[in-house]
């Protein structure tokens, strides 16, 4: 079955920093968009969009959701992010993408601040998979090496995955758990940390391989929201204490 999934971006960067728009003409989305392979619709919504793209009817169409943003996490309105956090409970995947680890959304669902160190040398990062036989690391070997990148690095204020996929080293010293997966009422969020915008990251073949898996491990497994609140009539008589 088709898996239905919106690329949000906030599409700051390429617009204002000459080097971003060379390696992503058409954005970071568009990038990541003709990277997934597999049975998928893409469709693409942006910050500047009305309702920043993320409409009640295109969240409600969407199985699974890819969030990039970075210098305008507060830009984003709180009904809006409300809107997605309830999508996300009643089972709409969401895949948080690197700088996305500060985006309002994802504070809301991990708790905690998100808070991580970092720099920006354009060193060496080495993705281990940490969990091979976790299905996001399908087809992908020992590890994914990227020539350059940010560095993040711990201690990463997340609350502890419940499966974690990667684990990345820099050329600086300093590792990160880079693929970290988790639920939150009946959605699967996945954070992939590699994808600073001034590197080439997302025409990486195998980034590209770990987002399309991502996206099948996240798609809703098409159950009915669980109920919940008061329950009048029991499924069984009850005899009680008379
Ligand atoms: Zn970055």
């Amino acid at each position: 079955m088709t898996i239905n999934v919106t690329i949000w971006n906030e599409f700051r960067h390429e617009k204002s920093n000459p080097a971003v728009t060379e390696l992503y003409p058409n954005g970071i989305h568009q990038a990541i968009g003709e990277g997934i392979t597999g049975d998928v619709s893409v469709r693409y919504a942006v910050l500047d969009d009305a309702e920043h793209g993320l409409t009640e009817e295109v969240l409600n169409s969407t199985d699974v959701l890819l969030w990039w943003g970075h210098m305008a996490h507060g830009d984003v309105q709180d009904h809006i992010v409300e809107r997605v956090y309830n999508r996300v409970l009643q089972g709409m995947g969401l895949i948080v993408l690197h700088s996305g680890h500060f985006s309002k959304i994802f504070k809301k669902l991990m708790g905690t601040s998100c808070d991580l160190k970092w720099r920006e040398a354009g060193e060496k990062e080495r993705l281990w998979v940490v969990n091979p036989g976790h299905p996001i690391a399908q087809g992908i070997g020992e590890y994914i090496e990227l020539a350059q990148e940010e560095m993040y690095g711990e201690h990463f204020d997340i609350p502890q995955p419940d499966e974690l996929v990667f684990t990345s080293w820099f050329e600086g010293g300093e590792v990160f758990r880079s693929g970290c997966c988790y639920t939150r009422g009946s959605g699967k969020i996945f954070y992939f940390r590699p994808g600073h915008e001034t590197y080439p990251t997302y025409y990486n073949t195998e980034v590209r391989k770990v987002i399309s898996n991502a996206i099948q491990w996240a798609k809703p497994v098409g159950r009915e929201y669980p109920s919940y609140g008061h329950v009048p009539v029991a499924l069984e008589p009850i005899k009680g204490n008379k």
